[in-house]
């Protein structure tokens, strides 16, 4: 065992604070008594906002693809038609879940550097003039790339195309780092999930839902039970669930809304901005190029880094694990072997940035990756140099 702490910098499972886990901590509780009821509608509400939402969310007991399912399950129905993007690795799975339960998958093509294409949206939905199309499924924060997509361009592609799909989006790797705003997208379906940027350890996985998608839930024909909408809403309404929750951890999601809260939502955003801003200093200071290409839609969250041709990404994160105790996100699908990734989201902060791009300099230079030196210093020089305004285009 190595001495000191290991530097996880993947983007998610993110580190749990030390609050969170002293409040995870603790005995088991009734989970049909006065306490947790509390609880449940404690956490049941508190979360709305987070989702810029007024409306339901629903909570359960399963990572972030059991909502994923979730939302096909509850709103659709075999044979049903659905738009999706290929932005990278996640929209790849959430398509392939999608057409193992029967549905139609649409799957405008991507290169893995790019967020959503609106255009390209409005476009397939004009086509649609018989409406076949019955939802639009887009990730928001594509985590195997580094690309943020703007979901209200989406929403704005759906209503010039005068559609009436549904709008599902999953905002696994994005909740509790930057904006997601549910109503003001008029999104029927947001998906989440807790090892993100709500600081939380994996298990917990979060749906917002809109009328619409509510009242879907109640003619389509995709079977489920334990997923099943209208039980978790009526039981959610006292405060309780249909079966047993993670009590545990929506122990620590009280503590985790807690936190986000006395930093302040704008605080915690523009830590985000603050942090990708430094780390794409430092890779344009070693010379290498970061896997999104459009700047408009970098990250906050994580940066993909693409390695010199001939060069492994995955050796060069095990000489870094081996040397220096940090762990990078490993590129995932087409990218695998090609692209590491440093998340820079939830429990991270200046300094936290500053010793994963110290290890992540002196890894190139053991790993033998040729690169300039200098991208550590860029990083430093972006802290201290940038105003608001130079941070967020940096
Ligand atoms: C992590 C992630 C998922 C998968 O969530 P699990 O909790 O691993 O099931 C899906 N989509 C995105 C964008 C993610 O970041």
């Amino acid at each position: 065992m190595t001495s000191g702490q290991h530097f996880l910098q993947i983007p998610g499972p993110s580190p749990v604070p030390e609050r969170i886990q002293r409040a995870i901590d603790r005995q088991v509780i009734d989970h049909r008594g006065p306490e947790f009821q509390k609880l449940g509608h404690e956490v049941l509400e508190s979360i709305k906002p987070l989702f810029g939402t007024t409306g339901p969310v629903i909570i359960y007991p399963a990572s972030g693809t059991g909502a994923w399912e979730a939302a096909i399950v509850n709103t659709l129905s075999p044979g049903d038609h659905v738009l999706m993007a290929e932005t990278g690795q996640f929209a790849t799975l959430w398509q392939k879940l999608a057409s193992r339960w029967g549905i139609e998958v649409d799957f405008i093509p991507g290169d893995w550097r790019h967020g959503v294409d609106a255009a390209a949206i409005e476009t397939r939905l004009a086509e649609d003039k018989a409406h076949k199309i019955t939802a639009v499924m887009v990730v928001h924060n594509e985590t195997s790339t580094g690309c943020l997509s703007d979901i209200a361009a989406v929403r704005k592609a759906i209503d010039s195309a005068k559609h009436p799909a549904m709008l599902m989006v999953d905002t696994i790797s994005s909740l509790g780092s930057t904006p997601v705003t549910r109503d003001a997208w008029n999104a029927d379906v947001i998906v989440s999930g807790s090892q993100k940027g709500l600081m939380l350890p994996p298990g917990l996985s979060f749906t917002a839902v809109s009328d619409r998608a509510i009242a879907a839930s109640k003619t389509n024909t995709l079977p489920r039970s334990y997923w099943d909408w209208q039980e978790m809403i009526a039981f959610n309404a006292k405060g309780f669930f249909p079966y047993t929750p993670a009590s545990t951890l929506l122990y620590g999601l009280k503590e985790a809304i807690a936190m986000l809260n006395e930093e302040g939502l704008e605080n915690v955003f523009a830590r985000h901005l603050r942090l990708a801003a430094a780390c794409r200093a430092a890779v344009k200071g070693w010379g290498l190029d970061v896997l999104c290409v459009d700047p408009k839609v970098y990250s906050p969250i994580l940066t993909g880094i693409l390695m010199p041709a001939g060069h492994d990404a995955d050796n060069f994160r095990k000489v870094a694990l081996e040397n220096f105790n940090i762990s990078y996100g490993a590129g995932l699908g087409k990218v695998a072997g090609k692209v590491f990734r440093i998340g820079h989201l939830g429990d991270c902060n200046e300094l936290t940035l500053m010793a994963a791009l110290c290890a992540t300099e002196m890894s190139l230079k053991l790993a033998g990756v040729p690169h300039k030196a200098g991208g550590v210093a860029a990083a430093m020089t972006s802290f201290t140099d940038g105003n608001e305004k130079q941070r967020l285009s940096a």
